[in-house]
């Protein structure tokens, strides 16, 4: 990594402050008259406007106190991949010379015309990294192995999704779905994920509903309860991956802290959406969590819970000592659990070819020959 460009931005950086980290009403008061704010707003979310020069109809003062005092880019795109399922992964690096990678998942969406035909459009769902590494230490995810290294700011979360639907040519007004399901543990990130959700959803921005937009923990107890006192409306995902606190400690270390029934007491508190569910991931690895034994005592666990439970078969990386499981083993352990009234679905493992599935995002080392390449 060139360390003298890193250098030069972090200076740069450091007496700017991101615009993507602002809410509306922040720059309403910061800025007047307070139409302003809807001007910002509106290059920044609408003609993702990357250069405060771009912005026209301000005056020329107040575009120059832009320029002086905010900063429009502050994560560059080192890298883009794609999958053959059109899955992308970007690899992002930050003013402080820090890489991390976001995913863009597209699924085709079906709709019902006027006459009854069905028509097929795009669906875009972008996978968010919260932080730089990860502190949790999952025993099958390759974010922590590179440690952890800091928390992304609440600017650099929005920024992911602006730059994100730029590249992809996305229309302001065409829905996304969110997942904070990216490198890092949200929950340890709270304030600055609490604050993105707020900026995502703004009204005059990019007017994402916190109902479309889902934070997934590893089950950070306490925390669990603090976001729901925060009422956000955001929808809750929880890697359970397990019905045993011995196999989900083996997984996820945190259970020994928090074990199953901290973890599922919480969520039972959590202020959930009536016309929603919580999301339960359960990660499926062969021989370990994939029998009709597990199934009886998952639904006995979730009994009581608004909950739907999605599988992910494990995605096999090199050195890895768990594997995936067949198939055929899901689908038994998805219908077990559907016949008896517990929705159940398998989640399509999409880019898997590039690396961009569930736990296989990481931090790269990698060399930059100048801000902004693209390769
Ligand atoms: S799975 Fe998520 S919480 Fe666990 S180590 Fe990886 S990034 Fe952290």
């Amino acid at each position: 990594m060139d360390r003298a460009i890193v250098k030069e931005n972090m200076q740069k950086s450091e007496s700017k402050h991101n615009i993507f980290g602002f809410t509306f009403a922040e720059l309403e008061q910061r800025f007047s008259p307070k139409f302003r704010a809807k001007q910002i707003y509106k290059w920044l979310y609408v003609y993702y406007a990357q250069d405060f020069l771009q912005m026209t109809d301000l005056p020329r003062d107040l575009r120059n106190e832009l320029e002086q005092g905010f900063c429009a880019k502050n994560l560059e795109i080192v890298r883009v991949e794609e999958s053959r399922d059109k899955s992308k992964k970007y690899l992002f690096r930050t003013q402080d010379g820090y890489t991390f990678e976001s995913v863009l998942l597209q699924m085709k969406e079906k709709q019902i015309d006027e006459d009854g035909r069905i028509l097929r459009s795009e669906k875009w769902t972008i996978c968010v990294s919260s932080q730089v590494g990860c502190k949790v230490g999952c025993a099958f995810c390759l974010t922590t192995k590179g440690g952890f290294q800091r928390n992304l700011e609440s600017g650099e979360i929005v920024e992911q999704v602006t730059q994100i639907k730029a590249h992809n040519g996305i229309a302001p007004q065409k829905r996304v779905n969110i997942v904070y399901m990216g490198m890092g543990e949200p929950l340890d990130n709270l304030e600055n994920v609490a604050k993105a959700v707020k900026i995502l959803g703004e009204l005059n921005g990019l007017s994402i509903s916190a109902r479309r937009q889902t934070i997934s923990t590893s089950g950070i107890a306490p925390k669990i309860y603090e976001l729901g006192k925060r009422n956000l409306g955001v929808q809750l995902a929880i890697s359970l991956h397990a019905v045993d606190d011995h196999l989900r400690s083996r997984l996820i270390p945190m259970n020994r802290n928090y074990n199953i029934t901290q973890v599922l007491d919480e969520v039972r508190r959590f202020p959930v959406d009536m016309r929603k569910k919580v999301m339960f991931e359960y990660l499926m690895i062969k021989d370990l969590n994939d029998s009709l034994q597990e199934a009886k005592k998952l639904l006995v666990l979730l009994e009581g819970i608004r909950s739907k439970v999605n599988i992910i078969l494990f995605n096999p990386h090199s050195g890895s000592r768990f594997h995936r499981p067949s198939l055929q083993k899901a689908r038994e352990f998805a219908d077990f659990l559907t016949h008896r009234g517990l929705l159940c679905t398998i989640r399509e493992s999409k880019g898997l070819d590039i690396s961009a599935a569930c736990g296989q995002l990481r931090e790269k080392n990698i060399q930059i020959v100048s801000c902004g390449t693209e390769g």
